[in-house]
């Protein structure tokens, strides 16, 4: 009960409890029916974490075949642009195939053999999660089916190519509005169906425990890495550092190694960028952390878009990555405690910010990632000119250009 009315500076960031929880968020609401499946995944993780095969297994393929680690770029013209004193790009835009979330799959998809399953799946929404995962899978020999909605089926095409060229099966799933949510909710009712012989790769830090842990951990290879090469750099002292959030994978990536590692005396400001769509004024957006309210979704409890009802609200984006109702249960652990700042970001400022990038350095972002660069010139207002700014750019923006060929970019 203490726990939770006075959640400690290290509760905060030493979580999850045994149970999967973050202070009050987290835990496990899902059917019994899984509850073996998660327990015996919890062992599994457990052990490979302490087995150096594992680690080695995976940071070979980390280095070899993603090409990490990804560079901390010094991006002097768009510093200059916004009014900053330094500004570094993680870049993890960089990737083999183009975003930071292939570092999860591979982990995942790696546990699932050493597991003994033949096979796994994932769900999907721009189809990012889905095409990093059909890759693992055919890197590794495993049977692969993405749990897709049918409207996203139906906007993003290409990924839907890429992920049955690599060999995966696309199940269109037609429940409520065929977007990401009802992607999540079919491949849950999926996996208890099958689970003696399949693995569910989850897409975000997001899920029941032990899923916000374990990708958590995957993801922790860009803060870990940002802080080494800093240091290599000489640098000593940093401002900020921000992310985008959607459901909260990149960014709990960059910014556990710094809450680990670093005392809060010393830890630079962290800002987590979600997703305002039209304006936070309107129903049009995806901020979960600053305007939704407490609740039970897709096994987790956490800061959540959800009518009176408690039922998840459409949430809305221009990036199909940043449009979940809902986010990870440790960045609400995170904002309760003040540990990490959270501020939302419009479609146009985001597009704005994408436009800047792509002129003053030739670096095409993801439009997700464009939320964490719009923060940009707000910081600058705050931190001043001097200020040292590390922004993480999850990823690139091929991915993007019919959406901002649509939206007017370019054509002037
Ligand atoms: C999926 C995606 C995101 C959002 O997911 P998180 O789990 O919040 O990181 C952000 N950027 C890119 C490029 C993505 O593909």
């Amino acid at each position: 009960m203490s726990d939770v009315l006075l959640p400690s500076v290290e509760s905060a960031y030493s979580s999850p409890d045994a149970q999967g929880f973050y202070g009050p968020y987290g835990g496990t609401f899902v059917p019994e029916t899984v509850i073996p499946a998660l327990a015996e995944l919890a062992k599994a993780y457990e052990t490979a974490l302490n087995d150096p095969e594992f680690r080695n297994e995976l940071g070979y393929l980390l280095r070899d075949y993603v090409g990490r680690p990804t560079p901390l770029y010094k991006a002097e013209r768009l510093a200059e642009a916004v009014g900053l004193g330094t500004v570094y790009l993680k870049r993890e835009d960089l990737n083999h195939t183009g975003a930071h979330k292939i570092n999860n799959s591979l982990g995942q998809c790696l546990l699932a053999k050493r597991m003994g399953k033949h096979r796994v799946i994932a769900e999907t929404g721009a189809g990012q999660h889905g095409v990093a995962t059909a890759t693992a899978a055919a890197l590794m020999g495993l049977e692969c089916a993405v749990f897709m909605g049918v409207e996203d089926i139906r906007r993003q095409a290409l990924n839907v190519y890429k992920m049955r060229l690599l060999g995966s099966e696309v199940v269109p799933v037609a429940e409520g509005g065929g977007t990401l949510a009802d992607a999540v909710t079919a491949a849950l009712r999926h996996w208890v169906e099958r689970v003696e012989d399949t693995f569910y790769v989850i897409g975000s830090t997001v899920g029941p425990h032990p899923y916000p842990a374990i990708v958590r951990e995957f993801q922790s290879v860009i803060g870990e890495e940002t802080l080494a090469q800093l240091q290599v750099k000489g640098v000593g002292h940093v401002d900020a550092v921000i992310a985008c959030v959607g459901g909260g994978s990149n960014a709990i990536g960059m910014f556990y190694p710094f809450l680990r590692n670093l005392p809060d005396e010393s830890r630079p400001l962290l800002v987590g960028a979600e997703a305002a769509g039209l304006g936070i004024e309107t129903d049009k957006h995806g901020a979960a952390l600053t305007k939704g309210t407490p609740g039970v979704m897709h096994g987790f409890y956490s800061y959540l878009l959800q009518d009176d009802a408690g039922n998840p609200l459409e949430a809305y984006s221009i990036s199909a990555g940043l449009d979940y109702p809902g986010v990870g249960p440790e960045h609400s652990s995170l904002k309760d405690a003040g540990l990490v700042r959270y501020e939302a970001v419009t479609d146009a400022e985001a597009l704005e910010a994408f436009a800047l990038l792509t002129r003053t350095e030739g670096i095409i972002p993801a439009i997700e990632s464009s939320h964490a660069l719009a923060m940009l010139p707000r910081l600058a207002a705050e931190l001043g000119p001097d200020a040292v700014v590390v922004v993480n750019v999850s990823g690139r923006g091929d991915k993007d250009m019919d959406i901002v060929r649509e939206a007017g970019l370019g054509t002037d």
